[in-house]
């Protein structure tokens, strides 16, 4: 396979330097192929074409039928490629093939949605108190768009980004995490056949810094979104400042779960699971902190130990695989330190903990892994660890529960389980976290608002907050019959 190349200005280019990265199979660590390696100048070049693009146009400026019909015609050849997407994503990043595929499908209806959104009015008119003034406002596109997104998810985060960004009329400058550039190439494959004007939707290969930091700090960019670690988050906030540009961050988690005893108890062990399991854990709003009601703590601890010890781990391609390996063998590391130091914490292992001896050894996979008695400074418990690692801790009374889940930094996600309608209302509303489900978890909706509160970041993608993120609201009002003002005496 030949390197994979940006995507500048309509056309397949190689970064100036001439530098290639290899991305891996996490499974086993072979190499899968080599994405260009940009650097500032490559960054800057690809922002020079968006500049052009959306100050001379025409994308900004192309009637709003006719961008989302670009976007619908994208929306299907992700679909007829769904296959392939969910393959190189699987391969690249680990995550079961049935996940991969719900995120090929997420993608196209992604894309699908923000084109239906584009076409509908995003407009207000206000009374002012003098029948011969019109006072509205528009929204406009914000600009260049800088979009930054994480391994975790490769196309679905692409879509994400891209799909609000263009449909509101921006010029998006797209950069892939160096550890999944894969998917992101047979995207803009499709983006060129569809065809867009060239610099209104652009790629760019490269490594946090430079390149993603070349995007922060240029002047030529309006907007940053940014999906990844908060530590990053606040670098770019930070590199931000420079032009006050437009940012949006979604960042970690330490999502709580709270599950009264009055849930179905096979539908309590489920959720726990799928809630830490599902993509390893390495999900932002993954549940990894589980509060059970005190009372039905003795007999679920087994079954979920049990349970967790039956879950197949292994390649994502294999037909039976339920979990993955993690992204990197740093990340493995990483994963895998947090788990000593909770041992050390003197929180008590009920089960997992450890890599694999087997065949896997060459992967970087991790056990299922599940403590209990944490103690509450525990880093397990106050850190987001992005893996398969859960703490459980039990709850008497409502109040205790709410207490427990909101004492974290975070606030992206959370979910109370129990069959009393009122109690989950009253708990849910007492969430301080910007996603939340009541007997469900983890579903998104192109339709409704993601994005978290406290250090999870801030601002919202997906449903009309998302597309409203990349826009800029503009106040137009109009005199009907405009007269002297009588202001300066001097003009008699
Ligand atoms: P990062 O936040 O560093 O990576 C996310 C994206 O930001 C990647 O494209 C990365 O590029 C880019 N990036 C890195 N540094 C900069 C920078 N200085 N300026 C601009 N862009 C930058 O995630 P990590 O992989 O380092 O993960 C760290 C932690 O973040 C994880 O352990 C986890 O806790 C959390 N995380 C949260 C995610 C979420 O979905 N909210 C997703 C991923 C991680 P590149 O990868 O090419 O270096």
């Amino acid at each position: 396979m030949s390197a994979l190349l940006n995507y500048v200005g309509g056309k397949f280019v190689p970064a100036r330097a001439g530098r290639t990265r290899e991305f891996l199979n996490p499974a086993d660590n072979s190499v899968l192929g080599a994405a260009t390696e940009s650097e500032a100048a490559d960054v800057e070049a690809a922002i020079a074409e968006a500049r052009r693009a959306f100050d001379e146009g025409p994308w900004p400026w192309t009637p709003a039928p006719e961008r989302a019909a670009k976007l619908f015609k994208l929306a299907d050849l992700i679909d007829a490629n769904a296959e392939e997407f969910a393959r190189r994503d699987t391969l690249n990043n680990g995550k079961p093939l049935r996940e991969s595929r719900a995120d090929a499908a997420d993608a196209a209806a992604c894309f699908r949605y923000y084109a239906g959104l584009a076409t509908k009015p995003h407009g207000e008119t206000y009374e002012v108190g003098d029948p011969n003034i019109v006072s509205m406002s528009v929204r406009e596109p914000i600009g260049v768009c800088g979009q930054i997104i994480p391994w975790n998810f490769p196309l679905l985060m692409a879509a994400w980004k891209l799909a609000p960004g263009l449909a509101a009329g921006n010029c998006c400058i797209l950069k892939p995490s160096e550890l999944t550039p894969w998917s992101a190439q047979l995207l803009f494959q499709l983006i060129d056949e569809v065809g867009f004007p060239p610099g209104a939707v652009q790629l760019i290969y490269g490594a946090g810094d430079p390149a993603g930091s070349a995007l922060a700090e240029s002047h030529g960019v309006d907007k940053i979104a940014f999906t990844g670690g908060t530590a990053t988050g606040r670098k770019i906030m930070q590199a931000s400042a420079g032009n006050l540009k437009r940012v949006t961050l979604e960042l970690g988690g330490k999502s709580p779960i709270v599950m009264f005893a009055d849930t179905d108890p096979d539908v309590a062990l489920e959720y726990a699971m799928f809630g830490i399991f599902a993509g390893q854990g390495e999900v932002c709003n993954a549940g990894s902190r589980l509060f059970l009601e005190r009372s039905m703590y003795d007999d679920f601890l087994p079954r979920l130990k049990a349970a967790c010890e039956k879950i197949a781990v292994g390649r994502g391609l294999d037909d039976d695989t339920e979990m993955g390996p993690l992204i990197s063998k740093a990340y493995q590391q990483k994963v895998l330190g947090y788990i000593e130091s909770g041992k050390e914490s003197g929180a008590e292992l009920l089960t997992g903990g450890r890599g694999y001896e087997d065949w896997r050894a060459a992967g970087n996979f991790v056990q299922p892994t599940v403590f209990v008695n944490a103690p509450p400074d525990a880093k397990i418990v106050r850190e987001e660890i992005f893996g398969p690692v859960l703490a459980v801790d039990t709850f008497e009374a409502e109040g205790e529960a709410i207490r427990k889940a909101n004492d974290t930094v975070y606030g992206l996600s959370g979910a109370v389980f129990t069959r009393d309608g009122a109690r989950a209302q009253r708990v849910i509303r007492k969430l301080r976290a910007g996603v939340t489900w009541i007997n469900t978890f983890h579903f998104t909706f192109n339709e409704a608002p993601w994005g978290g509160y406290k250090q999870s970041g801030f601002g919202r993608e997906l449903g009309p907050h998302g597309y409203d993120a990349y826009t800029e609201v503009k106040q137009i009002t109009t005199h009907l019959a405009p007269v002297r003002l009588g202001w300066f005496k001097g003009l008699g």
